[in-house]
């Protein structure tokens, strides 16, 4: 398991990854060289939620280690951020073969890693990153080309939260035109962070949506 980059002490979530380092409720436990918890700060403003490690991430138990973790680093330094000021997790925490997408039996099992997660970690903004995270946060089926940049206030974990959806990394890496929309959505990050959520009452599970744009072609498999 990736140990947490922060200084300051989030013992339950260090404890909950130790937990999860021994998961075997989906069959990716048995081709799996390691479970990837996630990195960065423990007690983070802005998270990001990815797909599932590919090979890089499983041999280094890190995420977003591969070239499109090296293009969100480029984002964020573009922001002024870096990792060690955002938490990275996937929804999947371990490597489906091949890369393969994540199956709906591998995400239902899944689930509540991710979800104890953002509930330690408690961020104000969650990024998903491309349809998966996205469809499993916003509890939608609506796809990332449809959503992307339009932030939607809504309860994860207890608390609220702004959910931002952006495309995949990985896609915009060999698409051009999707690189300028990740980067045009990237740069709102900064104002989202800064915007303050009325207190949480009651948990509702709808979704409010504001700001919304129009939506971009979203092409490929993210
Ligand atoms: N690496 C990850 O950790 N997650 C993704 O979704 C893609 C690459």
């Amino acid at each position: 398991m990736a140990a947490a980059a922060d200084a300051t002490p989030n013992l339950s979530l260090l404890a909950y990854g130790d937990v999860t380092a021994g998961c075997t409720r989906c069959a990716l436990a048995a081709t799996r060289t390691q479970v990837v918890f996630g990195s960065g700060s423990p007690t983070a403003d802005l998270m990001f939620v990815g797909e599932a490690p590919g090979f890089h991430e499983d041999k280094q138990g890190l995420p977003f280690v591969g070239q499109a973790g090296k293009l969100l680093e480029k984002l964020l330094a573009q922001i002024g951020m870096s990792r060690s000021d955002v938490y990275i997790a996937n929804v999947l925490k371990c490597r489906p073969p091949g890369n393969r997408d994540p199956q709906p039996d591998e995400i239902e099992a899944c689930e509540s890693h991710l979800f104890r997660q953002i509930e330690l970690i408690e961020p104000t903004v969650v990024a998903t990153l491309g349809n998966f995270a996205t469809k499993l946060l916003s509890g939608r089926p609506v796809g990332i080309t449809k959503v992307h940049g339009q932030e939607q206030e809504t309860t994860l974990g207890g608390r609220k939260v702004l959910l931002y959806p952006l495309y995949h990394p990985a896609a915009a890496l060999y698409t051009p035109t999707m690189l300028k929309i990740l980067e045009a959505d990237f740069a709102r990050l900064p104002e989202l962070l800064g915007r303050a959520l009325e207190p949480t009452a009651a948990v509702e599970p709808e979704l409010t949506l504001v700001g919304a744009q129009p939506p971009a072609e979203q092409l490929g498999l993210f």
